[in-house]
């Protein structure tokens, strides 16, 4: 078996085996672009450590033995030699990028010997020994897990002595000297001498790297983007570029677009005389790319030709490490690029106007939850001008966040319980993640537009501000000096991602508004999909909200809803509590105009798209008054006793509501308050269309199981309608149809709908009913659930595609058998959740409902379903 690939024998098409970034070595070799040779440990290697009981099989130690060898002949330098040594850097390569979360080496094979030799054949031993320190501390850290702290107080140690404000002035001397105390360091820390061997340090190396697949960062970020644990790492192999030979050396990264923006222009950033990570870790102040055009103007040409040509051969946004070794530039990775949710948009939108991409393909891209984040929202100007700003720093990504202020991740994540926070930090590290992922909001003193945080930020749609440098912040203390405030720890600021801004306190947010292109997609996506898209709304500032979202109609308006309103509550209330049907029937009337009234409002923003109206559903103690006070005025105002009272609300109290005295059965039981609602409507729609107002109702009746229920029901209602019609003399269109939210309803499917004009699939109590999960509790086990991999998702969030599924399928054939022509759809959470949306149109649904904010994700999703 082969194990061991060349990068000449690598493309992009074998990610799983090679990595992302093996197999785009591999692929931009192919391109004739200039990448230093090396070659690739397959992640099947990784897999083959592990199950080996984390040892290299012989085979494989071979393959790579073999492969050394092809990379000293074609370079005509030998690893270890102290004519010629040749350096490589072990390169971690996830099958997905993980940034920062695994593990690399730079300069492997350097000792003590070799280094000198290093120096000789350059005529450079500052390079040298900068290199040698530098592989002794990765190496540490990597391998032996020494932390990077102890190298890095000499470094700072040395600089202060002497005077220096960066790496770069240190010279031959004092390295030399960093190196041997780097190596006392290795000693005391390892318990052994730093190996001189230099094929022990390259299969320590390999195997720290398989290592580096399973430490707890790797893991929480593989968690957190749901990537398998099975996928394992390669390992690249890959001859050294120097960029730390001097000042026509340099390391940088580039994107090929802006990745905040989407603007199409370069951005990145790069050092002089610098190696590695050095422009990611923020220890320097790096240089914009654009100022690569006068410092290398030619390089600068070529570098923006390359850039260029990977973004039309990837057809999309790059991600470029480059480094420059004697005025030549090589190419070290590219990928394609992590960007804001803004920039997603922009770049898909703009790759497909110069052709590149196809408007389906734009459709693909573009993440629904991505979108979501986009929708969210920025400060208001008035509230932001009146804000004390603390701070300009690098508006590195987007969004509006509002928080407490935290220091380390693990206060971040223990304050996140309870409240907003704001990571407030030097700088982060990968091993923060879990801090970023609690917060709102990333505020850093240090690094730059391609630093840990701004990347990682960007990636999870998360507001993020670098670079602060007035912040002073003392970690033993727990404060945060700025702009002559002293903050502690959770202190309240708000952080404007999009300029860069940091305020003192809280200020207000309003919606995000939609670009141009953003427009364009969207249209792209009605134009696509064939599920329609209607919205959840209770009331008309809802239905507004939806329409303008670009809602086709209302899907589920709740009418209890509008039962709880202050005004209403009491009659409401009284109206339960009626002694018998008389005075029920008196408190029904007086309610029938103010529910009119909300259902004529609906109407008028509807401007006769349709609107799906249910009936009450809730079980009735839900409307009871809870706490002392209100039973005791309610006993007042009905005038019987408190002692009365309570008798009567534990009466109405039901072991399990959920399943109890709800939905039709109270239609059934007390069929003068369903009437009452179907009068309201139809008031409603009267008055509208006198107005010229197009009306196009649903009245929806929920929880039905059997078929007489709705049967009875639906005649009652027909019955009120078409007499008021008829009195009225009015004409809008009207269907009564029910929702599917018990199981046994699936499986008559064929009678109920010979009652029903419509079936909308009432997911929620669907799924409830079910698995026989109480959606209120479930939680609690659900998320064990999901951990021991009992369950794959939340059944509640996601539809389940198999049970729940087969239902739903079985209901939509056997209604169809009756009439072919039903309308169908789903309102309920799933609705607006891509996942569910792609399954309701696998099974001929022809619509889904979702709320209002959650439209535009369905668009999209529904685009993608169509695709
Ligand atoms: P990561 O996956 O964390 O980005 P990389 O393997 O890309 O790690 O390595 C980080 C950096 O190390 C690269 O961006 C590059 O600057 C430097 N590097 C890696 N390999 C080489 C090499 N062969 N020559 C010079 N620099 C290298
Ligand atoms: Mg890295
Ligand atoms: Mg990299």
């Amino acid at each position: 078996k082969k194990y061991v690939y060349n990068f000449s024998e690598g493309n992009k098409d074998m990610k799983s085996l090679l990595g992302g970034k093996g197999a785009n070595l591999g692929e931009m070799k192919g391109l004739g672009i200039s990448v230093p040779p090396g070659f690739t440990i397959t992640t099947e290697s990784c897999n083959s450590y592990y199950e080996n009981g984390e040892r290299i099989k012989p085979e494989i130690l071979k393959q790579i033995n073999e492969q050394l060898q092809i990379l000293e002949e074609n370079i005509g330098k030998k690893l270890g030699s102290i004519d010629n040594p040749l350096l490589v850097s072990v390169r971690s390569g996830a099958v997905f990028s993980m940034p920062g979360m695994m593990d690399t080496i730079l300069n492997l094979g350097l000792n003590d010997e070799t280094t000198i030799a290093l120096a000789k054949k350059n005529n450079n031993y500052r390079f040298a020994y900068d290199s040698y320190r530098r592989f002794i501390q990765m190496f540490s850290d990597v391998v032996m897990d020494v932390e990077k702290y102890k190298f890095e107080e000499v470094l700072t140690r040395v600089k202060n002595a002497n005077g220096y404000e960066q790496d770069s002035e240190l010279n031959e001397k004092d390295l030399f000297n960093i190196v041997e105390e780097f190596k006392a360091i290795y000693k005391k820390e390892v318990g052994r001498e730093f190996p001189m061997s230099v094929k022990e340090q390259l299969m320590l190396a390999i195997e720290a790297v398989f290592r580096s697949w399973n430490n707890n960062r790797a893991k929480v970020y593989r968690r957190l983007h749901n990537i398998s644990d099975k996928l394992g790492t390669a390992v690249n192999i890959q001859a050294m570029v120097f960029g730390n030979m001097g000042d026509n050396c340099g390391t940088g990264v580039s994107f090929s677009r802006n990745p905040v923006t989407g603007e199409d222009e370069l951005f990145g950033e790069y050092l002089i005389n610098a190696q590695g990570e050095d422009v990611v870790a923020g220890i320097r102040t790096p240089k914009n790319i654009s100022v690569l055009k006068d410092d290398m103007p030619h390089l600068y040409k070529e570098f923006v030709e390359i850039s260029k040509k990977l973004e039309q051969h990837y057809k999309d946004m790059q991600d470029i490490e480059f480094t420059i070794e004697d005025g030549r530039l090589y190419i070290l990775q590219t990928r394609n690029a992590k960007r804001t949710p803004n920039a997603v948009v922009e770049v898909a939108v703009s790759l497909a106007e110069e052709g590149v991409i196809s408007k389906e393909e734009v459709i693909l891209r573009v993440g629904t939850e991505e979108i979501n984040k986009l929708l969210h929202a920025t400060f208001e100007e008035k509230s932001l001008k009146e804000a004390k700003q603390l701070t300009q720093g690098l508006a590195a990504s987007p969004g509006a966040a509002v928080g407490g202020i935290y220091f380390t991740a693990q206060e971040a994540v223990e304050a996140a319980k309870t409240k907003p926070v704001i990571l407030v930090r030097e700088e982060t590290s990968p091993e923060d993640i879990e801090g970023m992922i609690s917060s709102e909001a990333i505020v850093t003193l240090r690094g730059g537009m391609t630093s840990h945080a701004a990347v990682v930020a960007r990636g999870m749609g998360k507001c993020c501000v670098c670079g602060c440098q007035n912040m002073i912040i003392n970690y033993a203390e727990k404060t945060l000096k700025i702009a002559g405030v002293t903050l502690h720890e959770g202190d309240i600021i708000s952080v404007d991602g999009s300029s860069g801004k940091v305020y003192l306190g809280e200020v207000d947010k309003v919606d995000a508004k939609f670009s141009n292109r953003f427009n364009k997609l969207l249209g792209w996506a009605d134009g696509i999909r064939e599920l329609k898209v209607l919205a959840n709304a209770d009331n008309e500032t809802d239905a507004k909200v939806a329409f303008e979202f670009g809602a086709e109609g209302i899907g589920l308006c709740r009418t209890e809803h509008m039962f709880f309103e202050e005004d209403r509550i009491s009659l409401v209330r009284k109206m339960i509590l009626a002694s018998d049907t008389n005075e029920r029937l008196r408190f029904l009337d007086r309610l029938q105009p103010i529910q009119s009234e909300d259902f004529y409002k609906i109407f008028k923003e509807a401007q006769g798209k349709s609107v799906n109206i249910r009936l009450l559903d809730p079980p009735l103690h839900e409307f009871l008054p809870k706490d002392k006070n209100t039973v005791k005025l309610i006993a007042e105002e009905i005038g019987i006793s408190v002692n009365q009272l309570e008798a009567k609300i534990a009466s109405i109290a039901e072991f399990n509501p959920m399943m109890g005295h709800r939905g039709c059965r109270l239609g059934i039981t007390y069929p003068e308050i369903y009437l009452m609602q179907a009068k309201a409507i139809s008031s409603a729609a009267i008055r509208a269309r006198k107005e010229g107002i197009e009306v196009n109702v649903e009245i929806m009746i929920p929880l039905v199981g059997l078929e007489k229920e709705l049967a009875v029901l639906r005649e009652q209602i027909v019955e009120l309608v078409e007499k008021e019609i008829q009195l009225y003399n009015a004409d809008f269109k009207y269907k009564v149809g029910t929702m599917i939210e018990i199981p046994r309803a699936c499986l008559i499917a064929d009678k109920i709908a010979e009652h029903a004009d419509f079936f909308s699939f009432g997911t929620n109590d669907l799924t409830q009913l079910t698995f026989g999960y109480s959606r209120d509790d479930a939680e609690k086990f659900i998320d064990i659930y999901k951990k021991k991999n009992i369950l794959e998702s939340d059944p509640f969030v996601h539809l389940d595609d198999s049970g729940v599924l087969e239902l739903m399928k079985l209901a939509v054939e056997k209604a169809k058998t009756t009439k072919s022509g039903i309308k169908l759809g789903i309102c309920g959470e799933h609705g607006g959740d891509e996942r569910s949306i792609l399954l309701c149109s696998k099974i001929g649904l022809g619509y889904v409902s979702c709320s209002p904010y959650r439209v535009i994700i369905a668009r999209i999703a529904a685009a993608k379903a169509a695709i």
